[in-house]
């Protein structure tokens, strides 16, 4: 076992490649240390390793005494007609793209972005060069010029009683089980309690909604667990979960229903995902019941799941009801809200990428006291993913704090990652052409939201999908490349 995960993890920092007939490694900026040990533990034997030191390579051999130093970058080469890959590329691969030719369209798609914007800030606003301190500016004016709506006009479609019932219906039709209005002491008068009940009638967990923004609640929207399911002595042996969905949504006024945004809407369908994923739990080990021990990559899954519902044209039809004609949202109105939902994607996902990247490399391999400078390490980032490149005496890693004062240290990439593996989940009923298709709606169930963290997230997936994850829907889904 311990052979095993040692070789996975060599085998994910190293490529092996040819050259000259001899196998040579390039360091995913390893330490040499670490590269020395595994050497030793004879799991890996090379010829040689090659970096890049002033644009030309250098060969170690691991024998000599000449040594590679920790923080050397790698950057894709071509040796003797050989390509030697770079740390970048292989990041790129395996976290997010399959082959170059992925890559390349999502590079390509933000080339397209900021084309556009170049040529708008130019024709609308005047602005010759577009610096990278006007692109917020210029992309606000540009969402207003080409795909504006009125939020408000929105907002009066989404009330609250079909927003709930619209819910309701997506998990009872997913997941074949029932949710009733149920009774139990609560902290203040705008909360509601539900419990979940499989087709027989059988408890299965509870939870409270507590919809409304006031004074001294807590901001923002969550869930949390109030119990967890677990084995017990008492009753059937098994204690059934309870779970709270905090949001801080307009209550309602003027005697008429609680209308919501569309955001509001996506944020309550995400925070029902965290909760199914912790009521619909089957596993009876508290450690592992729900989404305890659930890798911090896969937490948001099921949450980013649901919000596919809110983008779903028949979902949206059940859902709304106009606060005053009770009108569903017109279709007009809807693609509005689709084209404005992928306005930059391209230029959104390359900026992801470059924080992700960046923090993974920072944190796979960076020695403070080598030659390589954490500006130096971004420039390289930059210069491969990047379409917005701020000047030389920006300070983009200062104020990054998400990894050094946001528990995201060599984590920003989940962000991206759970999308990937939502929309590729959410891909699956794309498939079989139905939303609600039972069957995998039963299998998604099974496989990933029954199953905690019992089982490596990645198990979960491949249980569910039977292969990897893939970038594909993702990509569909953020109109990247057609549908
Ligand atoms: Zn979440």
């Amino acid at each position: 076992m311990k052979d095993e995960s040692l070789k996975a993890r060599a085998e994910d920092l190293f490529v092996v490649h040819q050259l000259k007939g001899r196998e040579v490694c390039t360091r995913l900026g390893i330490s040499e240390r670490t590269f020395y040990n595994w050497k030793k533990e004879g799991e890996w034997e090379f010829d040689a390793f090659v970096t890049l030191r002033a644009g030309q390579p250098v060969f170690f051999d691991p024998n000599s005494e000449d040594k590679p130093e920790t923080g050397d970058l790698f950057v894709d080469t071509e040796l003797n007609g050989i390509k030697v890959k770079s740390v970048l590329q292989i990041y790129k691969e395996a976290a997010f793209a399959r082959t170059p030719a992925e890559w390349a369209d999502m590079a390509g798609l933000a080339e397209k972005d900021i084309a556009e914007l170049r040529e708008f800030s130019k024709q609308e606003l005047g602005l010759e060069t577009l610096e990278p301190w006007d692109v917020g500016f210029a992309s606000e004016k540009l969402l207003q010029a080409r795909y504006a709506f009125s939020e408000q006009e929105v907002k009066r479609y989404f009330t609250e009683d079909k927003v709930l019932g619209g819910l309701f219906h997506v998990v009872e039709t997913l997941f074949g089980v029932r949710l009733k209005p149920d009774t139990a002491p609560v902290w203040h008068e705008d909360v509601r309690f539900f419990r979940i009940e499989s087709p027989d009638g059988a408890l299965i967990g509870q939870f409270y909604i507590d919809l409304y923004a006031r004074e001294t609640k807590r901001g923002g929207a969550w869930m949390d667990e109030a119990i967890t399911r677990r084995r017990v002595s008492k009753g059937d042996g098994i204690q059934k979960p309870v779970a709270y969905l905090n949001c801080n949504f307009s209550r309602p006024v003027g005697g008429k229903p609680a209308t919501f945004s569309h955001d509001d809407v996506i944020t309550l369908f995400h925070e029902t995902g965290h909760g199914l994923h912790h009521l619909l739990t089957q596993v009876d080990e508290l450690g592992v019941s729900g989404i305890h021990g659930v890798e911090w990559d896969a937490v948001e899954r099921p949450s980013q799941f649901m919000e596919n519902y809110c983008w779903e044209w028949s979902v949206v039809q059940q859902m709304t009801a106009h606060v005053d004609t009770g009108e569903p949202l017109p279709r007009e109105l809807f693609d509005k809200m689709l084209s404005a939902k992928n306005f930059q994607s391209g230029m959104q996902t390359v900026r992801q990428l470059e924080f992700s990247l960046f923090d993974l490399l920072l944190h796979s391999d960076f020695d403070p006291a080598g030659k390589v400078s954490v500006l130096d390490l971004l420039a390289t980032v930059r210069r491969e993913v990047a379409v917005i490149v701020p000047p030389e005496w920006h300070r983009f890693p200062n104020s990054f704090s998400h990894i050094f004062a946001g528990g995201y240290g060599a984590g920003y990439f989940s962000y991206k990652w759970a999308e990937v593996l939502s929309a590729d989940c959410y891909a699956t009923f794309e498939e079989v052409g139905n939303p609600f298709d039972p069957a995998t709606g039963q299998r998604f169930l099974k496989e990933i939201i029954a199953a905690g963290g019992a089982r490596p997230a990645l198990e979960n997936f491949r249980a569910f999908r039977g292969r990897d994850p893939q970038v594909d829907a993702l990509l569909r889904h953020s109109g990247m490349i057609p549908a």
